[in-house]
Order: structure tokens, then C-alpha cells, then sequence
């Protein structure tokens, strides 16, 4: 499939901490995160006296040194009024527990990613992380990878502060009105379970989060928790649906890289790019194969450890995915693990 053209309106994205208006009454607000993906985009919408904050980076005390220095600087005059979190992940949720209590606001989000967040804070617990070692052992993958993917789910409790023990639930077809406009509330499966987008119609602005990015793929994997999930075929319902809700026009405003134009043909491209995934792995199982030796075989570059954990992650859904098609078979090997083959 040819690259479809995106247009992108603001050419570079603003220095770390700095505020600028990316679009009339909202503010965009970048802070860093130690990964390979080394920052996260927050948006500050305009909501009468004050902001409402979109998303909150991680837990440290970087992020939190930012966050002193914006509010006691270009958000001083005009206090937060509410936060919304679009999913669990720790850039997004991170401060959630911390910000809300410093600012005294409450906390928006979806259910599902609401307890999804409180159910990751529990992957620091001794019992889910016998249970997460015996699932990485069972695809097959090495010690040291293994010790590397439990690193990232224990550290997912020290990447984000306790929740606020209540909050202000928002689910799809809602209606948020922040600042005299109205923002429908769209929710995305596959890379998280209930993300929420915010849609403007009136001022043609979709704040997307993570479900569609201009640069990367937008991760998509399987959790330990839950090792027969099908994330992949959440992402791409999504994916199919949204362009028949959003129009096309819209400015995009993403939680990473820059802000975009051409939502349905980005859309496209990552469909293209899940199909020719789809191909790759049923090249490499054309033999029973564990799903961990799967992954350096379609992420040949060298990888570290957060990049192994998403492409493990990443690797599964691809095969979940087949297999609940019938596109792949799993077959117990002589060691009573599970491998999978093309169909
Ligand atoms: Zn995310």
C-alpha cells in the first residue's frame, strides 16, 4: 500500500514543560519519559476559569518537578478544574492519583481503565508474579527476558501513585462539556481496553491519545492476565468504525509525536500494516514454533528491554488473533508447552 500524506500543522513540538496553544483554548504540553518513546503529549483544554488536563505522564519526580513549575507558572492565573485520564498506562495515568489530590479536582475515566490501572498495581504482588513468570516460561521465552518483562510489570505500581478511590465515570456516546464546547466521548479497544477520545465536531478536534499515531504503531498486546485475549481484533474493530464517526478533517491531537491531518488514510496504513504482520507470522510458523521464538524472528533489530516487552506482547496478539480465526493452530509440543502453526 502506498504511504498516504499526512499533514502536519505545527512543525516541531514544544520544548519539555513549556505550554503553547496548539489550537484555540488548548494548550499542549510536552513531558519526558525515560523509554525509547522519550515523551508524552498532555493537552490542557480551556474550561471556563480554569483547564481541564488531559493525561498526566509518569510517576517521577521529574514529571512532577514539571508539573510544580506549570502550575505555579502558565496555569497560575487559571486554576485545573478536572482530569482526564484516557487509559492505563503509566504516561497517561501516572500522576493521576498525585495531581488530583494536589490540585483537588476530580478524576474522569472509563471504568475499564480505571480498574485496569488499580488491577496493574497489583502486579507488584507476590502471587501475580509467580503467575506472570510461569505464563513467560510457558511461550517459551529466556531468563533474562523474562526477568526484564517482570521488571516492567512490578514497576508499573512505582510508574504511577494510588488512584483517587472514587471518579467520574465516562463511557462511549457520552458528552463532556468543558469550557462551553462539547466533546463526544469515543472509546478504542486493542491497545488498551476502553481508551477514551475526546471529538469536538464544531471546532474539527479529536484527541486521539494513543489509539491512532502518526510515527508509530500504536502497541497492541496480550497481558498475562488475560493470555487468550484478542487485542488485535479490538484494535482493528476500532479502526474500522472510527472513520465512519470521525471525519476525516479533523486535526488530530495525539498523545505522542506531532499533531496530524489525515485521520482515515492513517487509519488505513495501520490496518495494512496489522495484515502484513498477519503474513509475516504465518511465514515463520509454517513449522510449531513457541510463541516466543516468534519475536526475534519479526524483530530482528536488537531490542532492549522495554522494546522485547512490547514486541513479546505485540508478537501474541498477531497469534491470538490468528488463532481464534483458524488461521494458526496451537498443538501441545513434547514438553506439554503450547506451539503454534500457520493452518
Ligand atoms: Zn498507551
Amino acid at each position: 500500500m502506498p504511504p498516504e500524506t499526512l499533514a502536519f500543522p505545527a512543525p516541531a513540538p514544544p520544548e519539555l514543560g513549556q505550554p503553547v496553544e496548539v489550537a484555540p483554548g488548548i494548550l499542549w504540553l510536552r513531558l519526558a519519559l525515560p523509554f525509547a518513546l522519550n515523551h508524552v503529549n498532555i493537552y490542557l483544554i480551556e474550561d471556563g476559569a480554569g483547564w481541564a488536563i488531559l493525561d498526566t505522564g509518569i510517576n517521577d519526580a521529574r514529571s512532577r518537578a514539571w508539573w510544580e513549575a506549570v502550575l505555579a507558572g502558565p496555569l497560575a492565573a487559571r486554576r485545573p478544574t478536572r482530569l482526564i485520564c484516557t487509559h492505563f498506562h503509566p504516561d497517561h495515568v501516572g500522576l493521576a492519583g498525585w495531581l488530583a489530590e494536589r490540585c483537588g479536582i476530580e478524576l474522569t475515566m472509563s471504568r475499564t481503565e480505571y480498574l485496569t490501572t488499580q488491577l496493574h498495581r497489583r502486579w507488584a504482588e507476590p502471587p501475580e508474579i509467580d503467575a506472570h513468570r510461569a505464563f513467560y516460561a510457558d511461550c517459551g521465552l529466556d531468563e533474562a527476558t523474562t526477568l526484564a518483562l517482570l521488571e516492567r510489570d512490578i514497576g508499573y505500581r512505582w510508574l504511577t501513585t494510588d488512584l483517587p478511590p472514587s471518579y467520574h465515570r465516562i463511557a462511549d456516546g457520552d458528552v463532556l462539556s468543558i469550557g462551553g464546547r462539547r466533546f463526544e466521548v469515543l472509546t478504542g479497544g486493542g491497545h488498551a481496553p476502553e481508551l477514551v477520545m475526546l471529538l469536538c465536531r464544531a471546532d474539527k478536534l479529536f484527541l486521539a491519545a494513543d489509539q491512532v499515531l502518526a510515527k508509530i504503531s500504536p502497541n497492541v498486546s496480550v497481558w498475562p492476565q488475560e493470555p487468550a485475549s484478542d487485542p488485535l481484533g479490538d484494535f482493528l474493530h476500532t479502526l474500522a468504525e472510527l472513520p465512519m464517526r470521525v471525519p476525516d478533517e479533523v486535526l488530530v491531537l495525539p498523545a505522542h509525536n506531532l499533531p496530524f491531518r489525515g485521520l482515515h488514510g492513517r487509519m488505513r496504513e495501520l490496518s495494512g500494516h496489522h495484515d502484513a504482520r498477519c503474513q509475516a507470522v504465518a511465514e515463520v510458523c509454517a513449522e510449531p514454533m513457541l510463541p516466543a521464538a516468534i519475536v526475534p524472528r519479526l524483530f530482528p533489530r536488537k531490542l532492549d528491554a522495554h522494546q522485547t516487552s512490547f514486541a513479546f506482547g505485540e508478537t501474541l496478539a498477531h497469534v491470538n488473533y490468528m488463532l481464534r480465526r483458524g488461521w494458526m493452530v496451537a498443538e501441545a509440543g513434547a514438553d506439554g508447552r503450547r506451539r503454534v502453526r500457520a493452518a
